[in-house]
């Protein structure tokens, strides 16, 4: 056994950590040793924190070594694979390696957890002799050690499997005297997340069956829920068993039988009766309450009838069998999959993973924040069963950890998630599939700031898998490695079933504004068109994407507006919830009477959010209902479908909303969509703006128009002229991919050049402008030929919660140059004292804000 081990820790600290593995007796708890790739719990400054193994060796430190305290782990957690695409993940982004492994396990909650222990046979042989022999057989230990081990195995004997802190408190027993038993063999620990004991279960309300218990009810014809009416109970063996059941009673009865027979008790205990209602039906037998695996329960929605049926368009065909063929060769191979708005692009995904499936190997399909609905989820499961796993950010960490170990177990070998799923454990993985690929959200704003859709492509590599980047908007990055032949370029150029592209007219605003003479939220044509379409019973949607009341709150007086107290932001006004807010940190404000700066009244709330807009068209069009999504109105995912389902099942004219709107849903009633101000951001300071407004528009766009009636744009700019306005009403692409690669090679923007954000923060203005000058000097002072430093400068968000923020940008045509100036910088910055966490590295920044 090696004398120490590298530790990587969680800590925004780029080295690793030797500490001391104790030997022979000295063994840390469980009296395991500790394993390359697998966790170890170590002392670290006043805390104790978990690490993963990452080297055993027997060079002894200059510095004196504390010794591990707990062994996690006994096999690799991390394969081979994943370890090294962890290094490669550190190495790439400058990320501490500690941290990446962090963002690899999501099995935080796993220490949180207790543990528990069972007494073995051979401990209840040690109890049954000591027990014959008197204290005799129990003398040769030292007393108090063998008097608190006899007493667990007394606790135990009359017990089941007994959790750690149970068990320590009842019999006084430390974490050294449990470990000595379990080397004895006298109890055994179990690690209750791996054995899936711990599953988390919820409560299920059952109907019984008739059969079952020889009687049956019928509801009364007339009407099922008047408060009158009572549910008769009709005994199997004649009127005898006649029961009636009060109104409470009828009620969580009729709202079982709507449901199919089964709902979860919080859903029935939402309803307005009380609890005990629930109890007298279990205890008269017609309801059963059963506990089953919460693993992912599919809400109330129904799975969509029958999604595996796809009628494929050649270029589907031609699509899915190069795919296919490239899954199953074993190696290497990439493709961007480039199919226009209802192309049918999740058809070809989920068939090559269902042929991955029948060959017995693994896929993972990356999907955006917003694209897992419990709808989505419905389909997968009928098309997968149980052979899938979905991460999605609604679990919780213990949840997240359950589904990890049975996607390392096998159990699951298709994994659909958000970002973070690139990482799942699936062994022999034969695709990875990376949908609306071009999307922000697949970069972690956070330590460490990887791109999951690099990381993917960087993961098939490794694995010898195939992997597909789709989109119908994609990122420049991605079609120029289309471009230069780095991926096979798959085309989808129509819509399925020959729908054409909707039809879109570009409304200049500034004439707009000539001809009525004031400022128009919604333009005299889209009014119209949105008008026609509520009379032929069409429904709408419109885009704004900026929520709340309204952006500004300014005072007419003196012009003070208001700002967040922890950054330079203006508040937006909900009207609704009576607050001023900021939309980068949540601060909250009342709503001002009087000017704060010079007591004046006249504070005007200016400018439109999609609250507002909302309100608008509730008076132009009193009749309509009206639907708004956005972060607002969308707590948490079942909200998002909720609204979705309403404008799917027709309960909705008009759904209003911010970019949430333009994802990836297919509602076939939808044949006007509206946007107003969407190129807000082709003012922001981003070199990415452009793109990011094309790509909104041409999503949009897309949501028109995808069921029998053709759709139609209306899009309100105040840039009419602007190249990525026009393009995406052309629905061209191509035409803009090219004039923008233009731009990027002027400006030596990626996909030509590397860039690097480097940002230094923190809460005093002062401290913040000495350490970039000092950083600033010291790029000046080093050479870096290739490489083209601009900064420092102050970063557009001047202060963001709380930090004052100056920044670097740094482009190179060569990624090894720049990523070696880098490791320079943070060398000399650790050298000054600077904290790690006053500095942030983001390689292939997308948001240089
Ligand atoms: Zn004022
Ligand atoms: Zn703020």
């Amino acid at each position: 056994m090696p004398a120490f081990c590298d530790i990587a820790l969680p800590v925004p600290l780029d080295n690793t950590f030797t500490y001391r593995v104790p030997g022979g007796n000295g063994l840390p708890e469980g009296g395991v040793e500790p394993v390359i790739g697998g966790r170890v719990l170590v002392p670290f400054r006043e805390q104790r924190l978990s690490g993963v193994v990452v080297a055993l060796h027997d060079r002894e430190p200059s510095v004196k070594t504390k010794p591990v305290l707990q062994v996690l782990d006994t096999a690799p957690v991390l394969d081979e694979s994943l370890m090294r695409l962890a290094k490669w993940i550190a190495e790439y982004y400058l990320a501490p390696l500690g941290e990446v492994f962090r963002t690899l396990l999501p099995l935080a909650a796993e220490f949180r957890r207790t543990r528990a222990y069972r007494i073995t046979e051979t401990g209840q042989l040690a109890l049954h002799q000591a027990g014959m022999s008197g204290s005799s057989a129990r003398s040769r230990q030292e007393p108090l050690q063998q008097m608190l081990e006899f007493r667990v195995l007394d606790y135990l004997a009359e017990r089941e499997s007994t959790r750690e802190q149970v068990l320590k408190s009842a019999t006084h027993a430390d974490t050294r005297i449990l470990a000595a038993l379990v080397r004895k063999k006298w109890i055994t620990r179990e690690d209750l997340s791996s054995a899936g004991e711990a599953r988390r279960t919820v409560k299920v309300a059952v109907l019984r069956e008739p059969e079952e218990n020889t009687r049956s009810f019928e509801l009364p014809s007339a009407s099922p829920r008047s408060a009158e009416g009572s549910l008769r109970m009709t005994g199997g063996r004649g009127a005898a068993g006649t029961t009636k059941l009060n109104a409470n009673q009828q009620r969580i009865m009729s709202t079982m039988a709507e449901a199919g027979g089964r709902t979860r008790v919080d859903n029935l205990h939402e309803l307005p009766v009380p609890h005990t209602t629930l109890h007298t039906l279990v205890k008269r037998g017609l309801v059963e309450i059963i506990e089953e695996p919460a693993d992912f329960t599919v809400s109330a929605t129904k799975p969509r009838p029958s999604p595996f049926h796809f009628q494929f368009t050649p270029a589907q065909q031609n699509a899915l069998e190069q795919i296919r063929t490239a899954a199953a060769s074993g190696k290497y191979s990439s493709f961007l999959l480039h199919g226009v708005t209802g192309s049918g692009k999740t058809a070809v995904y989920l068939t090559a993973m269902h042929a991955v499936l029948q060959a017995g190997r693994s896929a993972i399909l990356l999907v955006p924040e917003i694209g897992l609905t419990p709808a989505v989820a419905a389909d997968l499961h009928q098309i997968f069963g149980d052979e899938v796993a979905i991460l999605h950010s609604g679990l919780t960490d213990r949840e997240r950890a359950e589904q990890w170990h049975r996607i390392r177990r096998g159990e699951a070998r298709m994994v659909v998630g958000t970002r973070s799923a690139v990482f799942a454990p699936v062994s022999n993985l034969a695709l990875i599939i990376v949908d609306e690929e071009h999307d922000s959200s697949y970069k972690q704003e956070e330590t460490p700031r990887y791109h999951a859709r690099d990381v993917a492509v960087m993961r098939a590599r490794m694995a010898g898998a195939a992997v597909v980047l789709g989109s119908a908007t994609p990122s420049l990055e991605s079609y120029f490695n289309a471009q230069k032949d780095k991926y096979t370029l798959l085309e989808l150029p129509d819509r399925v079933e020959q729908r054409p592209l909707p039809e879109v007219e570009i409304l200049d605003m500034k004439e707009e504004f000539r001809e009525t003479g004031h400022e128009q939220v919604i333009s005299r044509r889209l009014a119209a068109e949105i008008g026609e379409r509520l009379d032929r019973h069409e429904q709408v949607m419109v885009l704004l994407n900026r929520r709340g009341y309204a952006p500004v709150v300014l005072c007419r007086a003196c012009g003070h507006t208001a700002q967040c107290a922890n950054c330079a932001i203006s508040l937006t006004h909900h009207k609704r919830e009576h607050r001023l807010q900021c939309h980068y940190c949540g601060y909250l404000q009342a709503v001002p009477k009087v000017c704060e700066e010079c007591g004046s009244e006249y504070v005007y709330f200016v400018g439109t959010g999609s609250e507002k807009l909302e309100e608008l068209l509730h008076g132009m069009f009193p009749q309509a209902r009206i639907g708004r999504l956005d972060r607002d109105t969308v707590r948490g995912r079942h909200d998002f479908e909720r609204m979705l389902n309403q404008l799917s099942a027709g309960e909705l004219d008009i759904l209003v909303g911010t970019q949430m709107i333009a994802k990836g849903h297919d509602v076939h009633g939808v044949t006007l969509v509206g946007v107003v101000g969407a190129d807000i951001a082709l003012g922001l300071p981003d070199f990415r703006a452009a793109e990011r407004t094309f790509q909104l528009l041409t999503q949009v766009a897309g949501r028109a128009g995808r069921g029998e009636s053709p759709g139609k744009v209306v899009l309100q700019t105040c840039f009419p002229e602007h190249y990525a306005v026009q393009f995406a009403a052309a629905h061209d692409f191509r035409g803009f991919y090219d004039k923008e690669l233009r731009y990027r090679s002027w400006m030596h923007y990626p996909p030509f050049n590397a860039v690097a954000n480097v940002l230094v923060r923190g809460e005093k203005l002062d401290e913040v402008l000495k350490l970039s000058g000092l950083l600033g000097r010291w790029l000046e002072k080093t050479s870096h030929v290739g490489i083209r430093v601009l900064g420092p400068a102050a970063a557009p968000l001047t202060r963001l919660k709380r930090d004052y923020r100056y920044h670097f940008l740094l482009k190179s045509a060569s990624r090894e140059k720049l990523n070696g100036l880098l490791r320079a910088m943070l060398t000399y910055a650790g050298e000054q004292k600077i904290p790690r966490s006053n500095l942030i590295v983001d390689v292939d920044a997308v948001w240089l804000m």
